[in-house]
């Protein structure tokens, strides 16, 4: 099973995953169920380094194990430019999700192909995969820990001096200096409680020391207040610079700094464009813009 690769990363997915369950136990069950496939090949192929960074999704058709008559993506197609910024949008249920989980080779697709440098992802290895993958999820995961190490879950091996640096850049430094007990704060369900903003600025300084050349960003879709929203963008885009970045987008701050916005519907692209262009198509993305793409 993909878990008992020992990747840290697979394991705080599993951990998200279960926060977002509602019946936390039968969820983990469902999820090794889901994943009995994802092996690492005997002789895998390793990812270019340095990576350049270009996604391809290739006639891509998948449904959950469970659900066979239930597709999430229908011969899906989507090229990403090495240091492209994509944005995904589309309504609850579209596929989102699932493209980012198909990414990190959560599952495999029943037809089609996903590569990254040209390099199908079924012949890496999963783990050496996940690595090359930094992923903000939509609802972070705080272990019960102190700030700082619930920051150097990033990259284990990273110095106090990074941990903090990261910090910054994420616009977490002040938020967490001014604890009572600061970096040593433990967080986590009995530690202090953090705002969701803050939340996603914690694991935005976790992908920056990660430092990974891609990007995969599950935006929060709960309101942030205005202050806490300037900082999460700041920290982002310091995040995302220099990284080809997949993000499914639900601030229209991240929609107009993409490069590329792509709409989903019902596991499918459904249009393609700029801001402007797709407003003044005057369909599923100006709706969802007038809903500003809360799903
Ligand atoms: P989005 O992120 O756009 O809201 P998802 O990718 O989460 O959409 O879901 C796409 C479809 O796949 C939906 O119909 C959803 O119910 C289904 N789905 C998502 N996750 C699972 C899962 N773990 N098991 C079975 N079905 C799932
Ligand atoms: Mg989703």
């Amino acid at each position: 099973a993909v878990f008992a690769g020992g990747s840290v990363a697979a394991l705080a997915e599993v951990w998200n995953e279960v926060q977002r369950a509602a019946g936390g136990m039968s969820r983990i069950g469902e999820l090794l169920q889901e994943s009995p496939g994802i092996v690492a090949p005997a002789q895998p192929k390793s990812l270019p380094e340095p990576l350049r960074g270009e996604i391809a999704l290739e006639h891509v058709d998948f449904h959950y194990p469970m659900r066979p008559d239930a597709p999430a993506l229908e011969d899906f197609n989507l090229h990403i430019r090495p240091g492209e910024t994509v944005a995904l949008v589309g309504p609850s249920g579209a596929g989102k999700s699932t493209v980012l989980s198909l990414l990190l080779r959560f599952h495999d697709p029943q037809q089609g192909r996903i590569a990254i440098d040209g390099v199908d992802v079924r012949d890496c290895d999963p783990t050496a995969l996940r690595e090359r993958i930094a992923l903000v999820p939509q609802q972070p995961t705080l272990f019960a820990a102190s700030a700082r190490e619930n920051i150097r879950y990033g990259r284990l091996e990273a110095s106090d001096t990074e941990v903090e640096a990261a910090a910054r850049s994420a616009e977490a430094h002040e938020f967490l200096s001014a604890l009572p007990k600061g970096y040593e704060e433990e967080l986590g369900e009995r530690g202090v409680r953090l705002s969701g903003g803050q939340q996603q600025r914690i694991a935005i300084a976790r992908a920056l020391l990660k430092d990974a050349p891609l990007l995969l960003l599950d935006e929060a879709t709960s309101a942030l207040d205005a202050q806490s929203e300037r900082a999460v963008q700041h920290a982002l885009e310091n995040l995302m610079r220099g990284r080809t970045t997949l993000v499914i987008a639900h601030r229209l701050a991240t929609v107009l700094k993409a490069d590329r916005i792509v709409v989903m519907d019902k596991g499918r692209i459904v249009a393609e464009g700029t801001h402007e262009a797709l407003l003044a198509q005057d369909g599923l993305y100006a709706e969802l813009a007038r809903l500003q793409f809360l799903d």
